[in-house]
């Protein structure tokens, strides 16, 4: 019998997938890791249950309580969702620019959804600083934390590092991946380097982060702007801090649209735009580093939460983004 323990025993295992298409570009392997295949849909549900499962632990977290977060979407679905499962409330406090349709899921799911002015983070009222004065403010309330709660980070370094190990035989040169939080790229990358340090770790970014620029020149300064969402920061986060980092791979949105249409035509594979810089950054990479390299990264969730955006194509005209018929 092979059952899985409810919402919380189906997270993690994904599958690691060869991208085809991007193979037969770069004459490498370029392999993703199926994230969007979790119960709530992404990557995201790894943290969340991991932040959830230390405050329990802790006693910080006790029955009926609510679980208060500051989230671009998906890290408050995987919450919602563990909610649900476990009992407890959930608040989202979310930046109004994110996507209808993660709003209307998390509202589904039975979250209450505050949205508030995008803002950057060091104004006061930045949606990160604000759930966690909300959580303060609530009663038998935890603030899931995730920039800088570190058992978001040991949840990659525990769980999507050593899958990606086993599934690969260990026969990995390269790891690529954006950071939101930082806690996929940086816990997976830790777990790597302990393995063999010679596996390259390299951080991508897309515009309007400041993280390339960071890795780069050591300045944090922010350039352009990008359509995807969750992925890019104006600092280093306590999940990132002290992460390996080799190098760092910035991606336009052309190249995004570009990687994301053709994982859809190509390979099958209908993803979110944070894909595109993940997969624009592993095909980069791959022509550095010439032929015959195995290179992996996250696919992180599935293009149905962007499909007033990404696929929408007045949407990528009013963003003056043309994409090929
Ligand atoms: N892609 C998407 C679509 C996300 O929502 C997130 C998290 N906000 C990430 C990538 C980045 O994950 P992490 O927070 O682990 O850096």
């Amino acid at each position: 019998m092979d059952i899985k323990s409810g919402f919380i025993g189906t997270i993690g295992n994904t599958p690691l997938i060869r991208l085809h298409s991007f193979c037969e570009e770069t004459g490498c392997e370029i392999l993703g890791k199926a994230e969007f295949l979790n119960p709530g849909g992404s990557v995201k549900d790894r943290a969340a249950l991991y932040i959830i499962q230390d405050a329990e632990q802790q006693g910080r977290l006790k029955p009926g309580g609510t679980v208060v977060e500051g989230t671009a979407g998906n890290t408050g679905i995987g919450l919602a969702h563990i909610c649900n499962a476990k009992g407890y409330k959930c608040l989202i406090i979310i930046p109004e620019t994110q996507s209808q349709e993660k709003m209307d899921l998390l509202r589904t799911l039975g979250a209450e959804v505050r949205p508030v002015p995008a803002v950057p983070y060091r104004d006061p009222n930045n949606y990160v600083k604000l759930s966690g004065r909300i959580a303060e403010e609530t009663e038998n309330a935890i603030w899931a934390n995730q920039f800088d709660n570190l058992a978001n980070r040991r949840a990659h370094y525990e769980t999507t590092g050593p899958e990606i190990w086993m599934q690969t035989d260990g026969k990995i040169d390269a790891w690529v991946a954006a950071t939101g939080t930082g806690g996929t790229y940086a816990g997976a990358a830790m777990f790597f380097k302990e393995k063999n340090p010679n596996i390259r770790c390299v951080l991508a970014d897309p515009m309007g982060s400041a993280l390339y620029n960071y890795f780069k020149t050591g300045e944090l300064k922010i350039e352009g702007s990008s359509i995807t969402e969750g992925i890019g920061t104006s600092r280093v986060t306590a999940n990132l801090e002290g992460a390996p980092v080799d190098d760092a791979i910035r991606i336009d949105d052309h190249e995004v649209l570009r990687v994301v249409y053709q994982l859809l035509h190509k390979d099958g594979l209908f993803m979110g735009g944070s894909v595109g810089i993940n997969v624009g950054a592993a095909v980069a990479l791959a022509k550095q580093m010439g032929p015959g390299h195995t290179i992996v990264t996250v696919l992180c969730d599935g293009g149905a939460r962007y499909q007033s955006r990404l696929y929408n194509r007045e949407w990528l005209a009013s963003k003056g983004l043309l994409i090929a018929s």
